[in-house]
């Protein structure tokens, strides 16, 4: 059981860093997220554009698996909103990524 107890604290440890989240955004709008259901019992969901309609599907793997992504993988807490807000998004100064040629 010692290893249970490791694994407690180390979800303690990345609770601070999940008070964030990412989302999606293309076209400069939140894109909508559709689940479904898989008839083997697993799901998977696919990320929508509501202007150019572009989608980004999402497998669904258990977080163990994560190792085999290779180093550097993350774990990312996307937002997934069937009907997310339909305000254009701004780049405030402090979410701005390091590539972007505004800056
Ligand atoms: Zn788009």
């Amino acid at each position: 059981m010692a290893s249970d107890q490791t694994s407690k604290q180390t979800s303690k440890q990345t609770s601070d860093r999940s008070s964030t989240m990412w989302v999606p955004v293309c076209c400069g709008r939140v894109m909508r997220c559709n689940m479904f259901r898989q008839a083997d019992g697993g799901s998977y969901a696919a990320l929508v554009c509501s202007v150019c309609n572009k989608n980004i599907t999402l497998e669904q793997e258990p977080a163990e698996a994560a190792n085999k992504f290779g180093e550097g993988s993350k774990i990312l807490s996307l937002i997934g909103s069937p009907k997310p807000p339909k305000t254009e998004r701004k780049k405030s100064p402090g979410e701005a990524s390091p590539d972007d040629p505004t800056l």
